[in-house]
């Protein structure tokens, strides 16, 4: 088998569960699919031996783009929980679901009905693994499905109270010593403010129940965001 763990190039998690696959003459991450056959973005498949790869596309998403740019732990592992806010169409949600496998889960939040009904047509239904929650994130206790704590929150809502509403749901379902994954839009919080300004100022929002792990700009791939990557301490 030529596809490589992804923990060769920055990643040290034993149970990393991404790859740097060869397609078209390049070294390509990507996850193993969870669904043979089936493609969720039009994201290129690629057989080697009895696997099949989903090349994962760094400019459709930020924590491919993070993943890019350097990431030192990825949290989500195989056998994860994982609690995903702003799940969309998908596009992440759907390598999240390929990372964590069978015996992990994904509770996919999202409030839009619209963007909802394509995730659950074109994801959920084809993944047994991920959970589907029509809620809004601003209210955590609403969402019945979510059962025991969670090992990871990823949040990527795109709300200028983003950094409130992820606290608020790591206090409600994140296990101590769990990981949050915040997305930063960062125009979207303070448009007249510096991107790294705007990053430190959401950081220290943090300061009493995480300890920062990481601050990743996802530039090139996406402008205007960054990543924080911080462990909760309860
Ligand atoms: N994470 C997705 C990916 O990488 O494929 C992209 C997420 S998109 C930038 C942000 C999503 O968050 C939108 O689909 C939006 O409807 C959703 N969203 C925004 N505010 C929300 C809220 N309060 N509760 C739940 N979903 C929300």
């Amino acid at each position: 088998m030529t596809g490589k763990r992804a923990r060769e190039k920055s990643l040290e998690n034993e149970e990393d569960n991404i790859f740097w696959v060869k397609s078209e003459g390049e070294k390509r991450l990507a996850t193993i699919n969870l669904v043979p056959g089936n493609q969720v973005y039009r994201e290129k498949l690629v057989k080697i031996d009895d696997e099949e790869f989903r090349i994962w596309d760094p400019y459709r998403s930020k924590l491919g783009a993070a993943i890019m740019n350097g990431l030192e732990i990825l949290p989500i592992v195989r056998k994860s929980n994982v609690l995903y806010l702003g799940v969309s169409t998908g596009t992440t949600a759907s390598h999240v679901s390929d990372i964590v496998g069978p015996s992990g889960i994904v509770f996919a939040v999202e409030h839009s009905s619209r963007v909802a009904r394509d995730f659950l047509e074109r994801v959920a239904s084809f993944r047994s693994n991920i959970v589907p929650i029509l809620q809004d994130a601003r209210s955590p206790k609403e969402y019945f499905s979510v059962y025991g704590p969670v090992d990871v929150v990823y949040v990527d809502i795109a709300q200028p109270d983003q950094t409130e509403i992820a606290i608020l749901n790591c206090k409600t379902y994140l296990k101590k010593g769990g990981y949050m994954m915040l997305v930063i839009k960062t125009r979207s919080i303070d448009v007249t403010r510096e991107p790294a300004q705007v990053m430190r100022s959401e950081a220290k929002k943090l300061s009493a129940n995480f300890e920062i792990v990481q601050e990743i700009n996802l530039e090139p791939y996406e402008g205007d965001h960054g990543m924080i990557v911080a462990k909760y301490l309860g």
